[in-house]
């Protein structure tokens, strides 16, 4: 996709924006005015998913690159040590793409912590003061298509992110159509006694929701049933890293399903760091089979604790960085 056709694209969709979040719009005009960036160019930053990925399923049947990859998973308060909900996931990219972190006090709704990367003011993996956390895995379907020009990946994020009820953060993934499709792992927990977590795969016309099993939920970047979604999985042949992933991460937490462990955020820590089928692996190496703007790495590794709003992260590997602490 040229720049010019991107840009196109964004003009688009920043009409979407202003209509179903005029928020997030002003919030897009302030990154603009602050970085001296075109408005145009931040908007593009901000519907990234649904150019790229509509791009990725277009030329899917030829051997292309897979979305970025990202291992995910969460464990209910029986199945953790201080009976907290825990949410962690390594979101594989573009080891060139800066991310950063955002701690986000607005005059009235959540307080949030969340990572983004450069220019999106959405945010993507973090949690609010309400005890919401997200976690988020790139999903492919024949059906994604930007010319479909629906409330943007990035837009849903920062709803999320902005959500008081776990009710609430699933009807903003749910309601309308999507231009393309996206795994939102999303759970809650405000007192001791309760929590709960659900993931809820989107197509752009449909949504299934997985139940934790045994008190754990594990997603990776494909769909568990993309026949009941009504679409087709869109996999190239020889990158299938995400099944490999999603086993290696089941095995991991076994001993947590079967009730024999309960997991605390230095196991979860230890799970992130997994190199079996390396540079595959659930800690993710670049790849140098592949071409060098297909090699995705681990960029960021986060764990959050829904309780009490401390999120772990490493910037980089976590084998390679140790994880630092931020709170809420
Ligand atoms: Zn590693």
């Amino acid at each position: 996709m040229s720049n010019e056709e991107a840009l196109a694209h964004a003009q688009n969709y920043l009409q979407v924006i202003r209509r179903v979040s005029p928020g997030y719009a002003r919030a897009m005009e302030g990154v603009a005015l602050g970085s001296k960036t075109k408005l145009l160019q931040i908007a593009a930053l901000n519907v990234r998913y649904e150019l790229m990925y509509s791009q990725f399923a277009k030329i899917g049947l030829k051997p292309r690159p897979l979305p970025g990859g990202c291992t995910a998973f969460g464990a209910m308060p029986e199945a953790t040590d201080n009976r907290h909900v825990l949410l962690a996931q390594n979101w594989d990219w573009i080891p060139q793409v800066e991310g950063l972190f955002l701690k986000i006090r607005p005059e009235t709704g959540p307080q949030v912590l969340c990572f983004t990367e450069a220019g999106v003011v959405g945010g993507k993996i973090g949690m609010n003061s309400e005890g919401i956390g997200l976690a988020i895995n790139g999903l492919v379907s024949n059906r994604d298509n930007w010319e479909r020009l629906r409330k943007p990946f990035h837009v849903r994020c920062w709803e999320i992110l902005n959500s008081k009820t776990l009710r609430q953060t699933v009807g903003k993934i749910a309601g309308g159509e999507r231009s393309c499709s996206a795994n939102f792992l999303v759970g809650q927990q405000n007192k001791l006694g309760s929590g709960k977590l659900v993931d809820v795969e989107s197509a752009p016309q449909s949504t299934l929701t997985l139940s934790p099993e045994n008190g754990v939920v594990t997603h990776t970047n494909h769909f568990s049933n993309p026949g009941k979604l009504g679409v087709k999985q869109v996999l190239d042949e020889e990158r299938r890293s995400t099944l490999h992933r999603y086993r290696r991460i089941n095995q991991l937490l076994t001993p947590i399903r079967g009730g024999k462990e309960k997991l605390n955020m230095t196991k979860a820590e230890a799970i992130l760091k997994d190199h079996e089928g390396k540079p595959e692996s659930v800690c993710r190496h670049a790849n140098p089979a592949f071409p060098e703007d297909e090699r995705y790495q681990t960029v960021v590794s986060v764990i959050m604790d829904l309780y009490t709003g401390q999120l772990k992260a490493t910037m980089g590997s976590p084998c390679e960085n140790s994880y630092q602490t931020l709170r809420l």
